[in-house]
């Protein structure tokens, strides 16, 4: 199998230089990628239905011979028709196909084939349009459908995979060692690649998927684990003394026992570890993570180290900038912000003040990673809303320091099975508690005919001092008709609704000093509502704003209407979050009613995994894990039974690099190396 990664596409017969470049296109280059270039799905040949049985309109498979020869017929606009009639012992029946001039070199006059399609029915008779065939002597019964690219069509891919498994050979080396197959019942590895490309029937394809979707979880898994084995291997800047209870009492309010016990547990990894600190803080919206990360980083400080904050939006870093000044004034720390919009000298000013070690404490975005800023001693890396950040960036913010401890802070609840991969080479605290005297925010749903309600209410909570937020899905104006732009939208608040209540207004398309100068109104309290996109939905703590209206609520992810309803609900006031919506479909209403239902972010990730999938659930990849070929984050069966597997294998081999191992490894490298990972994104 190795040799076959060296041997190109290009060796098989069938694909020459043209289609070798199209293969590349689909990350397919050697023969072993292409081996391992699965099926998208599989469409079930194996009932053949009679022709004179098909009464309705549906999709069907049948077997039948070509009738007459293929027609073509050009349509207006250049549209290619081809037809043919083809028949078997029961009936006959027409075939249409769409823009193909090939058809009828690949459908030849008297032969047998498979057909598979969707029937139509209409005054003329049945007939099956575009549908996928093969010969009958290809004998495939459950026929693999490849993601496919212009020029490069499923079928062909299909072939150019049968001639690749030809140059398997008889006995390929087994990344999964024996032992472990046996024991939990896992085909061979030749046996699962044939099956999953041409499987005999359905069994066949269960068995060669649960093989290699749990090799391919288990590689994915040891991968983090040695990960989290080299960082350990790493001495951490030397923090002697602990400064969280001289930090305390800095703070406006005491620490709940929950943000008590992840300071701790960061003083603890620091000062008895002889390794470098890695870890994530896990809480809720709200839980109060700002607090311990500055708590962690007044200690590194404290003995005599600098300490970095990465936010992911200027907003965010801006806001947090503020915070921590204020918290540290008085006790002689240095405090800098750096973004990528301040101007070039005060960029260089702060920079210099990094590099001669006079800034102790830098909040910034990514700013801090480009190759301009440098350190004179960083002894800790924060990143702030983790999961905006890929495995990559957080590496960049360490190679800044000589092996700086890494605290990681993330609101996104992961359901536990994928957490214990996703972030395997951390170590994890929970803040499990909210502070004292949070009252849950109230949710309701509301067609679009209540707004004129929501106002007024709106209009009563300002008139006791609070302040509200009204989120807009769009920056653009016109982007969607029928959905007012944020500045539109704005403008007639102003005019019709609230002409006497300063309004702001924060989108995306503002420049990031404006953007600053409208949050920091809002945050001052001189803007009583602000009109905003979902620019917000990050980290922003105005504590005094007590309502939430978010428009077109069902254009949203349940896991970001519950970041977004997290800005809510930070003081003692009752808050409250209306979700507008005008879409009465079934779905929209379950998951915006999953909203209304509960506060627990948990939950509500769980069910936005089990309604929209990882892909989704994620947005762009936002796991910054690398791409897996065909294992899924959301088969938490699958995630468990590998978990058990790895576990075993390290109890059995001890040392990944042992010997027996050799071809897991190799799979390792291949799964890291493949790109995504290591991209900054
Ligand atoms: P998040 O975990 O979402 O980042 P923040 O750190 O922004 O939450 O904290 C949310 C709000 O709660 C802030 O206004 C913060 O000052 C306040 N807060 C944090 N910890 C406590 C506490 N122990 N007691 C009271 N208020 C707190
Ligand atoms: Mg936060």
């Amino acid at each position: 199998m190795p040799s076959l990664y060296r041997t190109p596409v290009s060796a098989l017969t069938g694909v020459g230089k043209k289609r070798a470049e199209l293969f590349e296109k689909l990350g397919v280059s050697s023969v072993g990628e292409l081996i391992n270039y699965y099926p998208r799905s599989y469409e079930d040949w194996s009932a053949v239905t009679a022709i004179a049985d098909i009464q309705e309109e549906g999709t069907y498979c049948i077997r039948a011979t070509v009738g007459t020869a293929v027609s073509n017929a050009v349509l207006y606009g250049g549209r290619i028709l081809s037809r043919t009639t083809v028949y078997d012992d029961s009936g006959t029946l027409k075939l249409v196909f769409f823009n193909n001039r090939y058809i009828s070199q690949m459908l030849a006059y008297g032969a047998e084939y498979f057909f598979f399609g969707k029937i139509t029915i209409d005054t003329h008779g049945s007939q099956m349009v575009a549908p996928t065939f093969a010969p009958v002597s290809a004998g495939t019964r459950i026929h693999p459908i490849y993601r496919q690219t212009a020029g490069l069509s499923s079928n062909i891919i299909a072939s150019a995979v049968q001639k690749a498994l030809d140059m398997l050979p008889e006995t390929i080396g087994d990344p999964l060692p024996e032992l472990i197959r046996r024991k939990y019942g896992l085909c061979g590895l030749r046996q699962a690649l044939c099956d999953i490309h041409s499987p005999k029937n359905t069994e066949a394809l269960e068995a060669a998927r649960r093989r290699l979707v749990t090799e391919e979880l288990v590689v994915l898994n040891l991968g983090m684990r040695s990960i989290r084995e080299h960082s350990r291997t790493l001495s951490g800047a030397r923090i002697g003394r602990d400064f969280s209870a001289e930090f305390e009492t800095l703070l406006p309010f005491l620490l709940t026992n929950a943000q008590k016990r992840a300071i701790a547990d960061c003083v603890r990894d620091m000062t008895e570890k002889p390794s470098q600190m890695n870890r994530l803080v896990q809480g809720d919206v709200g839980s109060g993570k700002t607090a311990v990360a500055a708590s962690v980083c007044y200690t590194v400080i404290q003995n005599g180290f600098q300490a970095a904050f990465m936010a992911p939006t200027e907003i965010l870093a801006a806001q947090h900038f503020e915070t921590f000044q204020k918290l540290l004034e008085g006790t002689g720390v240095s405090v800098a912000l750096l973004t990528g919009s301040m101007k070039e000298s005060e960029k260089k000013r702060v920079r210099k003040g990094l590099e001669d070690g006079s800034v102790q404490l830098v909040i910034g975005t990514h700013a801090l990673i480009t190759d301009k800023t440098a350190f004179h001693a960083l002894g800790l890396a924060v990143t702030d809303e983790q999961h905006r950040f890929g495995v990559a960036q957080r590496a960049k913010l360490l190679s800044k320091g000589d092996n700086p401890h890494l605290l990681v802070m993330s609101a996104t609840p992961i359901p536990r099975t994928l957490g214990l991969i996703i972030f395997g080479d951390l170590d994890i605290s929970v803040i499990d508690e909210l502070p004292p005297n949070r009252k849950p925010v109230r949710t309701v749903m509301l067609p679009g005919s209540q707004r004129g309600r929501i106002y007024r209410f709106i209009r009563e909570e300002v008139g006791k001092g609070r302040q509200a937020y009204i989120v807009c899905p769009l920056v653009e104006e016109g982007e969607l008709t029928g959905v007012a732009s944020a500045e539109e939208y704005a403008a007639e608040l102003m005019l019709k609704h609230f002409p006497d209540i300063p309004v702001g207004i924060v989108h995306g398309k503002l420049k990031p000093a404006e953007k600053e100068a409208v949050m920091d109104g809002f945050a001052k309290n001189e803007y009583k509502i602000l009109v905003a996109t979902t620019v917000i939905e990050v980290g922003v703590d105005v504590p005094n704003a007590s309502v939430m209206m978010i428009e077109n609520a069902e254009r949203f992810g349940l896991s970001q209407l519950h970041q977004l309803r997290g800005r809510v609900g930070r003081g003692e006031a009752q808050s409250f979050c209306v979700l507008i919506s005008d879409n009465g479909g079934a779905v929209t209403r379950r998951r915006l009613e999953v909203m209304c239902s509960t506060n627990d972010g948990f939950r509500i990730a769980d069910e936005d995994l089990k309604m929209r999938g990882p892909g989704d659930f994620f947005g762009e990849r936002q796991h910054g894990l690398p791409q897996l070929a065909i294992a899924d984050f959301a088969e938490t069966k699958s995630l468990e039974l590998s978990q058990k597997i790895a576990d075993d294998i390290m109890m059995i081999y001890h040392d990944l690099r042992n010997d027996e191992l050799r071809l897991l490894n190799a799979e390792i490298d291949r799964l890291f190396d493949r790109g995504g990972h290591n991209t900054m994104n």
